[in-house]
């Protein structure tokens, strides 16, 4: 059975977007935010509409916003997600992925009970959206993940004017501050360059991060073959059933050792300082997250080469992106709340920090994280790990 039935077009949520509905309502008929959208046990709960966005257990009718482990669950009797998130939950979770699954394209709107809903692009990960929801004449937007600067792999995020934006705030800190791609995938192909005689195996996490960084060598002219570890090989796949190019992808199994010689191989960020990786000639160990601006993290993770390429958006895209959206209200969640809701109410922003729980506030879209390899010491010699 299908979440619900009626999809009505409706023009794509843009720049052209008329302002926020509460601008053009009597404000007496305009309902309080807190009124229609919940923070219960299992999750951002729309009354009107009676569904969760990202349930954190399963529930009867579950918005999704994206593919990570800790934003779509298995289990939820009704899914409604972007077509590419429900290719990603499919591969993911196989039928557990829901009873039913109904597919909403982006800029497409479906009525759920009182509310409507619409997917808008939130720059995440392949599929990833922001789920505006309309209920008389409030209009209230969670963000999900999401990133402002350019990726190749999924569509960018579009702000859309509204009431109230809920934003994650995994880098909200003003002392992150991500630097451009590019600059990092320069860094990588430079030592690659330097250590013609090294493997390189390159820690990325398995929904997105590592199709991002392999569409990035791509950009920069790498043309070689890049291999994977088992585990980044069906999402990868699926990534290139979509219609994202990411060039000649081959398995780093069944060849010799003398075969990653000069090469770089992508592998999850558990494998990469782990027994795994002693199949590889003399790797240098990469890992590109956003929380390789954080030395020590690197040090603890027997990483040489830390290439900060994040997912989320960094302090100045979560600030900008307030700004961008215009809401005079914004809730705050997922991660590190306070500093963006001090941000905020400073320029007479209204904002609230959202306890929610079952979230990667490490924003590493992969629940639990397995554990970190243990190193004597404190400042671990690439030999120690492998
Ligand atoms: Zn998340
Ligand atoms: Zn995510």
């Amino acid at each position: 059975m299908a979440f619900l039935v009626d999809i009505t077009h409706m023009t794509h949520m843009t720049s052209t977007t008329p302002a926020a509905p509460s601008a053009n309502v009597a404000s007496a008929s305009i309902p309080v935010p807190e009124s229609w959208i919940k923070v219960l046990p299992q999750g951002l709960y729309v009354e009107p509409g009676d569904f969760f966005v990202d349930p954190v257990r399963p529930a009867a009718r579950a918005v999704i916003t994206h593919g990570h482990a800790d934003h779509a669950r298995p289990n939820n009797e009704r899914v409604l997600a972007t077509p590419d998130t429900l290719a990603i939950m499919r591969a993911r979770y196989g039928d557990a992925a829901g009873a039913s699954l109904q597919a909403l394209p982006y800029g497409e709107r479906l009525r759920i009970g009182e509310v409507n809903v619409t997917f808008v692009p939130a720059g995440h990960v392949l599929g990833s959206a922001q789920a505006v929801m309309e209920y008389r004449g409030c209009r209230i937007v969670a963000s999900g993940d999401y990133k402002r600067r350019a990726d190749a792999t999924c569509a960018p995020f579009e702000p859309v004017p509204c009431d109230v934006f809920i934003t994650e705030a995994t880098f909200g800190l003003p002392v992150f501050r991500h630097p451009p791609d590019e600059g990092e995938i320069a860094r990588l192909l430079h030592s690659v360059e330097l250590f013609p005689e090294r493997s390189h195996v390159v820690g990325a996490y398995a929904l997105g991060k590592c199709q991002r960084v392999i569409a990035l060598l791509r950009k920069a002219g790498y043309d070689k073959p890049i291999f994977l570890h088992g585990a980044l090989i069906p999402l990868s796949n699926l990534y290139q059933e979509l219609g994202v190019d990411l060039g000649d992808l081959r398995p780093a199994t069944g060849l010799k050792k003398d075969a990653f010689v000069g090469q770089i191989v992508m592998a999850p960020p558990s494998a990469v300082a782990d027994r795994w990786a002693r199949r590889l000639p003399d790797p240098v160990v990469c890992m590109a997250s956003g929380w390789m601006t954080v030395r020590q993290r690197a040090k603890q993770r027997g990483v040489e080469l830390p290439l900060v390429i994040s997912d989320h958006a960094d302090w100045d895209e979560l600030c900008q992106t307030i700004d961008d959206v215009g809401a005079p209200e914004i809730w705050v969640t997922h991660g590190r709340e306070e500093a963006l809701v001090h941000h905020a109410t400073s320029r007479g922003i209204r904002a609230r920090a959202l306890a929610m729980v079952g979230f990667d506030e490490e924003g590493q879209g992969e629940m639990p994280e397995p554990p970190e390899v243990p190193v004597r010491g404190g400042s671990p010699t690439q030999g120690e790990l492998l």
